[in-house]
């Protein structure tokens, strides 16, 4: 019989992944999988997250009742009960149809209320919960509910011992990228000199290569040179930015959440100490915000240097739950229009002396009392390009931001036993 789980919050900030937890499951039962797993990345901007925040759902043909038990006891077994982990399964004959929940673990904050809600919902399920929070199941339940839009995949190896380091492979990273960029991507960060496969956690995660084609990933995969132990490819949410929530004033920017939406500078950026750049910006409606471009961002940290008073531009950033008044903190931005004239006191063109001012818009000049009724316009010389995407740069990124490098294929790919492995199951 055909079985989803869900799963989430297995893994802890001192090691063990939810992921690790699920590629063994589908290695142990490998024929009777019946999809690629989902790996779903929950708002990035929740307050209690672990490291990555990302929910899975497995789609397995369950034989019997006790082949369902093993699974439930093996999930139970490898999670990690400390500090915030609270971990959560659901194990359900179909995918649930609970678009509002699943949309909101994305974008928002879940509170306990909706979630006790979406479990009244849920009929002919077996859930499981250790504590009271039951915050586990809000991701459980997000990713056996999933409607797929964008997505990419990405193949993850893990290491058969966290303790051992991971070795580095700069050059087979940079022959991977550049074979198969862009159809995988993040792969190196050329700016910083960084390879950005390789995550810095205790967790057993070797390395991570995200793509639009899985065929790709598995041959990337044989282009560094590796001792992974074991390897699925996921399908994902990732790079998608589906955790962006569209809106048309500042006004409706809430805490927690990240939005898009229309702005004009209103002042020159201003750097503060430590090198962000701090943006006054104001909606169509004239409601006004700070928005903070951070050092860390690099490029976008520089893009944003660049910035004029009047300039019109799409911006994408969380909203800080913290701060004394609005506050974006900006993940990218795009110019919509771009000033290109700067208006001056005109020069008269008798002497080039600066004519002065005696009237709205009269200047005269005190010399040779030559009068101008307008001001004296200047193109301004702009680096930054109308329509460009501004990005922070690949070192920055979080899982949800989508790179501008990417070329969604359109493609269905049909799931395959190829695409998982481990060594014991290879010799
Ligand atoms: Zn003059």
């Amino acid at each position: 019989m055909l079985k989803w789980i869900g799963l989430d919050d297995t893994d802890s900030y001192s090691g063990g992944c939810t992921t690790w937890i699920a590629t063994r499951l589908l290695i142990d039962n490998i024929n009777n999988v019946l999809d690629f797993p989902y790996l779903i990345r929950l708002n990035p901007e929740i307050p209690w997250k672990t490291r990555g925040n990302g929910a899975l759902a497995l789609k397995l043909r369950i034989t019997d009742e006790d082949a369902e038990l093993r699974v439930k006891d093996f999930i139970l077994k490898n999670s990690r009960m400390e500090g915030k982990t609270s971990p959560g399964i659901i194990i359900c004959r179909q995918k649930i149809a609970l678009d509002f929940f699943a949309d909101k673990t994305l974008k928002d904050i879940v509170t306990k209320r909706l979630l006790e809600n979406a479990l009244s919902q849920i009929q002919d399920a077996e859930i499981y919960f250790i504590d009271d929070r039951k915050r586990g199941l809000i991701g459980a339940i997000a990713a056996v509910s999933h409607q797929w839009k964008d997505y990419t995949y990405e193949l993850i190896a893990y290491r058969s011992d966290p303790g051992n380091e991971r070795a580095q492979n700069l050059v087979d990273v940079l022959y991977l990228d550049s074979f198969t960029s862009p159809i995988t991507f993040l792969n190196f960060d050329r700016e910083e000199g960084k390879p950005l496969i390789y995550p810095h956690g205790p967790d057993p995660v070797l390395f991570g290569i995200r793509g639009e084609d899985p065929n790709v990933l598995m041959a990337s995969f044989n282009l560094i040179s590796n001792r992974a132990q074991m390897w699925a490819v996921f399908k994902t949410n990732q790079a998608t930015n589906e955790h962006i929530i569209p809106i048309t004033e500042l006004t409706f920017a809430r805490p927690y959440t990240t939005v898009s939406l229309t702005v004009y500078l209103i002042k020159e950026p201003q750097i503060v100490r430590g090198g962000h750049v701090i943006l006054q910006i104001k909606d169509a409606k004239g409601n006004s915000a700070e928005a903070i471009v951070y050092r860390q961002t690099v490029t976008l940290n520089r893009a944003a240097r660049e910035l004029m008073p009047g300039d019109k531009l799409f911006i994408w950033g969380a909203v800080r739950p913290d701060a004394r008044s609005l506050t974006i903190n900006i993940h990218g931005f795009r110019p919509i229009s771009l000033v290109q004239m700067e208006y001056s006191v005109p020069k008269c063109p008798l002497c080039g002396r600066s004519m002065r001012k005696t009237n709205m818009a009269t200047f005269e000049c005190e010399r040779c009392k030559t009068k101008s009724h307008a001001f004296a316009v200047i193109p301004l010389k702009r680096q930054l390009l109308e329509g460009k995407d501004y990005l922070p740069s690949p070192s920055s990124f979080k899982h949800l931001m989508k790179p501008w490098s990417r070329r969604p294929l359109q493609l269905a790919f049909k799931y395959s036993s190829k695409y998982y492995g481990s060594r014991a199951s290879r010799s």
